[in-house]
């Protein structure tokens, strides 16, 4: 079983619905930096209010900040059964720092799972999202379906929109995905840690062969 394990792949790939998936057989720390910050802004913290002049225009949150923050969580004792980070690292900066910290803390990465999809695609699942306020879950207005409108199946929490979920700010997320966070795909193939998956292929299919992946 690999254990310490980062998901990638662009806004809309899927990987907070495969995250979610995954937390609920598998003992690891999941760990969204965008979730964090939505928590912060939802908050009210300095961080939320930092961390919401970035996001809301769909840029990246600056890598001092991001690593800071991350870097708290994994030192928190949890983390030593494993961990999913969902989100991070983001940009070349973050991957270094990152792999310090990681054998700073003896647990180093064993897994990059990297999740394709076409541009196209993630415009349409981003533009139809809906978010549960309270746990986070994602749906989609067609595709996703809640079993009661606006309502969270997992929670019953109020599903709402990100504000970032717009034209406009998704093609900013997508400059910076393509820009700064795209090399890191490089970066862990010459590590010899990265491996890719269609998220194409549904939810379920992805589970599955993300699962029995992680499990070898
Ligand atoms: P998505 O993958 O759909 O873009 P996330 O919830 O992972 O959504 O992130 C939302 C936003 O939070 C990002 O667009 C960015 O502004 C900020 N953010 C999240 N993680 C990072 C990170 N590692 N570095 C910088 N900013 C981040
Ligand atoms: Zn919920």
């Amino acid at each position: 079983m690999k254990r310490n394990i980062i998901l990638m792949g662009p806004p809309g790939a899927g990987k907070g619905t495969l995250a979610k998936m995954l937390m609920e057989g598998l003992d690891l720390v999941h760990i969204s930096t965008g979730d964090m910050f939505r928590e912060a802004i939802k908050e009210g913290t300095p961080l939320g209010t930092l961390a919401a002049s970035f996001i809301n225009k769909g840029d990246l949150v600056p890598d001092d900040v991001t690593i800071g923050i991350v870097k708290e969580r994994l030192a928190k004792p949890d983390c030593a059964k494993g961990f999913l980070l969902d989100g991070f690292p983001r940009t070349l900066p973050q991957a270094e720092a990152l792999k310090e910290l990681s054998s700073e803390i003896a647990r180093p990465i064993q897994a990059v799972v990297n999740l394709d999809c076409d541009e196209n695609e993630l415009i349409r699942r981003i533009s139809g999202r809906r978010v549960c306020k309270s746990c986070g879950a994602p749906f989609h207005v067609e595709t996703m379906k809640p079993k009661k409108e606006g309502v969270c199946d997992l929670c019953g929490g109020e599903l709402y929109q990100r504000k970032d979920d717009n034209e406009e700010a998704l093609k900013v997320r997508l400059t910076h995905y393509n820009e700064d966070t795209k090399p890191l795909l490089d970066y862990y193939a010459h590590e010899g840690l990265l491996v890719n998956f269609n998220s194409l292929v549904g939810k379920e299919k992805l589970f599955d062969e993300v699962l029995s992946y992680l499990n070898k």
